[in-house]
């Protein structure tokens, strides 16, 4: 295609193979509109017109004074005559040459049709060039489907058009990675026809048709790509850790203050068979805040100890690992602790207390090991690896995941707990090479939460109200939390935010949304008076950080004004009121993950979303959202429609995103089943790939291996 065009396309689009040119989709179709033909135009009524520009005459006017433009157009098989008169600056843009639409009240001129002064718009420069083709079809070109791509100054889309156009004709049908089968049985047109469709329709149905095909091939292709990975990791065999009577964790249940639900224990069941089992298990549990994960896990941990392993708690922030391992300490008691040693190892302990760490880890003795990111680094190393336990998956990349079980001979068997309700399809989509498990039934006793929006711009007397409530509150002895989406006054926030900020700044908003500037104003609030209140934010030293959660747990702090670094797992049974300030500046799972903070115990929760965001705007439409539901699978679909594609899949999924160009995975659940199960039939008979039939998917899925080794060496 020559040189220039691809260093155009390469730079621009980062497009360098013809493969890569083929997959780069039109973003829309323009059509030209119904076209009148010049030839059968009814005299004195208003028509418009698809044309081409022929000639621009400009001539002074005879009798009086002035000047008149004539422009002669043509529809491929007839002529019709434009004139403006005066207006030379209305014609400046139309050259000979120029197609567009011409409408006006048609009349009749020597002998001719003739628009006087007609309203037209010419096609952007793009469609003038795309399609061109001999001047007697200019109908044909008139009724022809444009594909319109995404282009750039160096490629506009004309020429990009022109370059798939070549591709096509030169290349013969293009193989399809897709089995006959898996066609057949999803009713989908094939890969050649679909592509050359995609980029040359007849008409827009022919495109549905294409799209869908393609979705089809992404969703096979990716889910072959996850279930290939799914295979290799559990080729490996890891150590089996079986559990006994009189075990650790035996004694462990038997001491536990309450009855597991029904879920625990059926999720508890399916971690201990598989943690039994050769095959590395590879399992997410998903359960609402508060669905009582923790414990599940360290049953599991409890089992692993049981066979002499050691098991890694990977936790996001240092607040939360400090949380887990006390509360671990909590749940074990004392002779249990003593056996088992849980062991706490971040990246802000003192270096003594953090070399005794180590060599705990090393020795083996610490049988339950609990930190964050600290625990990937090299000078950890550990006796015995058997089972790593990720809390919070969203936080951690699958590179992460992969490092922390590089640190053992043999995989170590891998649980990922998350509190973010993950619809199905997306899942198997994200996590496609973990088993999904999920914990749907919250333990009893719980209050419930109430949530309401606070429009603080429309009714500011609603914000006092918001004030008395959470002061009623603590008037009968329960805690509050408020959540700030920024830590000082005039921050744009650098804490984690919603996704896109639709509200005032921080510090030109009338509503105070940083930590400082809340904490100022609750310590004068009337209905806060007498009340200790203390600021929370990721700034802060981790020890600070530590001390101030531990006093809000112990109820030495009345209202803890804080960022989203209370957001995950954080257990203070006693706060029963929330108010969010500023709610629509953070997105609708962080909203749900944050209310679950309060209602934890026997008191009913209070989760006051206050916002100025104006009604119908998508940040109120979010909060509204949250308010409207406390079920989190409604809310994580409710999340993904209201969301970019990208940000759904985020840096979970290790850059096959980028081989998604037409999944949605919110919408095309029925193609991602379909191809789920067929991408398992294929390895399940031919598990290598080997036959001739799946050589077009074997280059298939080497691209998208390609595309992860570039995602991973840019992130
Ligand atoms: P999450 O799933 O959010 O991590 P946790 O594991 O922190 O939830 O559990 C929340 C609280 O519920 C903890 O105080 C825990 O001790 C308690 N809990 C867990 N399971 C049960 C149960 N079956 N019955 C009663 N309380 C439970
Ligand atoms: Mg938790």
């Amino acid at each position: 295609m020559g040189a220039a065009n691809a260093k155009a396309l390469d730079r621009d689009f980062g497009i360098r193979r013809v493969d890569d040119l083929l997959h780069h989709y039109p973003r829309r179709y323009a059509t030209r509109g119904q076209l009148t033909a010049i030839a059968e135009t009814p005299i004195g009524e208003h028509v418009t017109l698809v044309a081409e520009v022929r000639s621009v005459q400009e001539r002074k006017m005879r009798q009086r004074s002035g000047s008149i433009t004539e422009v002669t157009i043509f529809d491929g098989r007839a002529t019709a005559t434009l004139t403006f008169f005066n207006q030379p600056w209305r014609v400046r843009d139309l050259r000979p040459g120029d197609r567009g639409t011409f409408s006006g009240k048609a009349t009749l001129y020597r002998g001719g049709i003739q628009l006087a002064h007609p309203d037209f718009e010419l096609f952007e420069e793009e469609d003038q060039q795309v399609g061109i083709a001999g001047e007697t079809d200019v109908e044909r070109w008139a009724s022809e489907l444009l594909p319109i791509y995404p282009a750039s100054a160096a490629m506009p889309s004309w020429r990009i058009a022109q370059l798939i156009a070549e591709a096509l004709t030169a290349l013969g049908p293009l193989p399809d990675p897709v089995p006959e089968f898996v066609r057949a049985e999803a009713a989908s047109m094939g890969y050649d026809a679909a592509l050359r469709a995609m980029h040359a329709p007849a008409t827009m149905s022919q495109v549905s048709t294409a799209r869908r095909a393609l979705r089809l091939t992404e969703a096979f292709v990716l889910q072959t790509a996850l279930l290939q990975q799914r295979r290799a990791a559990r080729a490996v065999a890891s150590s089996p850790r079986t559990t006994g009577q009189g075990s650790l964790l035996a004694r462990f249940d038997a001491a536990l203050s309450f009855e597991l639900t029904g879920d625990q224990r059926a999720v508890g069941d399916e971690i201990a068979r598989e943690l039994g089992d050769t095959a590395p298990m590879q399992r997410l549990v998903q359960g609402e805040v508060g669905s009582g994960k923790t414990v599940v896990a360290v049953r599991a941990m409890l089992q692993v100890a049981d066979a002499a392993g050691q098991s890694a708690l990977l936790a996001p922030t240092e607040v939360l690992a400090t949380q887990h391992v006390r509360s671990i300490a909590a749940q074990l008691g004392p002779e249990l602790m003593g056996e088992v040693q849980p062991t706490l190892l971040t990246g802000g302990m003192p270096q003594s207390e953090r070399r005794r760490a180590l060599l705990r880890i090393a020795s083996g003795d610490a049988r339950i090991v609990v930190g964050t990111h600290a625990l990937l680094g090299d000078a950890v190393s550990f006796f015995d690896l058997g089972l790593v336990v990720v809390d919070e998956q969203h936080r951690f990349g699958v590179e992460q995941r992969e490092r922390l079980r590089a640190k053992s001979d043999a995989p170590p068997h891998l649980l990922v707990l998350t509190a973010t309700p993950i619809p199905r399809t997306v899942a198997m989509t994200v996590f496609g090479d973990l088993d999904v498990s999920t914990i749907a039934e919250l333990p009893g006793g719980r209050a419930g939460i109430t949530t309401h929006v606070v429009p603080a711009g429309e009714r500011p007397g609603w914000l006092d109200r918001a004030w008395a409530r959470t002061g009623e509150e603590l008037g009968r002895g329960r805690q509050a939390f408020i959540v700030c989406p920024a830590i000082e006054v005039g921050d744009d926030g650098t804490e984690p935010l919603g996704d896109e900020d639709e509200g005032d700044a921080a510090g030109a908003s009338a509503l105070p949304v940083s930590v400082e500037a809340v904490a100022a104003l609750a310590r004068e609030r009337p209905e806060l008076a007498g009340r200790t209140v203390a600021e929370l934010h990721g700034r802060m030293p981790s020890d600070e950080k530590d001390a101030i959660m531990r006093r809000f747990a112990e109820g030495g702090i009345d209202v803890l004004v804080a960022t989203t670094v209370i957001e995950v797992g954080v257990n203070v049974p006693n706060a029963s009121v929330m108010m969010v300030m500023g709610a629509e500046r953070f997105g609708v799972s962080q909203l749900h993950q944050l209310r679950g903070r309060v209602g934890r115990g026997e008191h009913a929760g209070l989760c006051l979303l206050v916002t100025e965001a104006e009604a119908e705007s998508t940040g109120r439409e979010r909060v509204e959202a949250v308010a409207s539901t406390l079920d989190g699978f409604e809310l994580a679909q409710r999340d993904l429609e209201l969301r970019r594609e990208g940000d759904v899949l985020g840096s979970a999924q290790s850059g096959a995103t980028s081989s998604l160009r037409l999944l949605r995975v919110a919408r095309d659940g029925d193609l991602i089943d379909l191809a789920r199960s067929a991408a398992g039939e294929v390895l399940e008979a031919d598990p290598a790939l080997e036959s001739v039939e799946h050589e077009p998917l074997l280059a298939a899925l080497a691209r998208i291996r390609d595309e992860q080794r570039a995602f991973l060496e840019k992130s």
